[in-house]
């Protein structure tokens, strides 16, 4: 069997279920991953490079943003993948997580 990286088993998910939106905890979930979310954020940060340059920019890493649960602020302005700890708008700590997955442009 070959050996596949942490960060070529998170490509690999996502790309066998193209369209499909996962959650951090869920990727670690379902491939049993012991490492934490904001490792997690890293690879995709690097998943979303490597999967633009090998399709040629036919396929591309989409983030649903996280959410505040309480008022409905978007965070759509991340500059990077992440759970944003609390609502600049109501101070809420109820935050949904961001979803990623990879789709055809
Ligand atoms: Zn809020």
């Amino acid at each position: 069997m070959e050996y596949e990286t942490i960060r070529e088993k998170i490509m690999n998910l996502l790309l066998e279920n193209k369209g499909r939106f996962y959650s951090v905890e869920e990727i670690i979930r379902v491939l049993g991953l012991e490492i934490m979310p904001r490792e997690v954020y890293v690879h995709l940060e690097h998943i979303a490079k490597t999967i633009r340059r090998r399709s040629a920019g036919r396929l591309v890493l989409v983030m649903k943003p996280p959410m505040c649960l309480k008022c409905g602020y978007v965070f759509k302005d991340l500059k990077k993948p992440r759970k944003p700890s609390r609502c600049p708008r109501c101070h809420s700590q109820w935050i949904s997580d961001p979803e990623f997955a990879v789709i055809e442009k």
